[in-house]
């Protein structure tokens, strides 16, 4: 069954329709990235699915519950890594994991334990007690992706992860969330402007003015020219 289910969803702002009956599905370790030009949709498609916006016509499912009608159900099993920065950055990278335990109802223990975890997955489990400030930037960005996994989701949602990072903590976190994808089976959606960041195996899901143009494997999409 699809992790994250999307049927015929639309959004205007005023007159301004910014997604016309949007349809896709991402299955269990699938990485699914979104791509589209600026003014495309996808912020709006986000704030949708992360509940920011109530859609009027539509419908959004997370492992089979309906985000309208069952929000709780179907936002516990969503991860999300916005680009505003979560972090609190005069704490230490595990206090900041054990705060967002908390927030999810771990108790102390498991929340260690979480967090200890998801710092081995993305590599950083050196870190534990270095204050969030003292991080670089792809370091941040990586424990925000660990703050947005420890309470388990099985659908990863990333608004343009990379933006602002260079090259080499670009490479790193595509390569640590395609491996979340792939290992754990999460179902992943990645949105982003930047093509190099999608693997040929990978789903790529192009929106343009508000409609999904193209969807399938990225390495059997029609050449674009330009
Ligand atoms: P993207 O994130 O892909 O750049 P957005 O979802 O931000 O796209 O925008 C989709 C469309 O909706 C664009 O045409 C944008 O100008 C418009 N839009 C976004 N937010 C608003 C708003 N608050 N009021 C009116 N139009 C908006
Ligand atoms: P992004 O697309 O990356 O979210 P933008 O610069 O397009 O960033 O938009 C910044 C903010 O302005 C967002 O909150 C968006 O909803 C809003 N916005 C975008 N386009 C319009 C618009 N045409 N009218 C009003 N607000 C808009």
């Amino acid at each position: 069954d699809p992790a994250l289910e999307v049927t015929d969803l639309s959004f205007r702002y005023g007159k301004k329709e910014a997604l016309r009956s949007v349809s896709f599905r991402v299955m269990p370790g699938e990485f699914c990235a979104l791509l589209g030009p600026n003014g495309a949709g996808k912020s709006t498609l986000f704030a949708l699915l992360t509940r920011l916006f109530v859609a009027r016509q539509g419908r959004i499912a997370v492992m089979g519950q309906d985000l309208q009608t069952n929000p709780r159900a179907a936002l516990a099993c969503m991860g999300v890594v916005f680009q505003q920065m979560t972090l609190d950055l005069d704490l230490s990278v595990a206090r900041n994991l054990a705060y967002f335990g908390a927030l999810h109802g771990l108790s102390r223990r498991e929340a260690a334990l979480r967090a200890g975890a998801v710092l081995e997955r993305l590599d950083m489990a050196e870190r534990a007690r270095e204050k969030a400030r003292n991080l670089n930037g792809g370091h941040r960005r990586r424990l925000e992706i660990a703050r947005a996994l420890m309470h388990r989701p099985r659908l990863l949602l990333l608004d343009e992860p990379t933006v602002g990072l260079d090259t080499r903590s670009r490479a790193a976190i595509t390569a640590h969330v395609h491996a979340l994808a792939r290992d754990d089976g999460i179902a992943v959606l990645w949105a982003t402007h930047l093509v190099d960041e999608v693997a040929p195996e990978d789903t790529a899901l192009i929106l343009h003015q508000g409609e999904i143009l193209q969807t399938g494997r990225a390495d059997q999409l029609a050449p674009k020219g330009g």
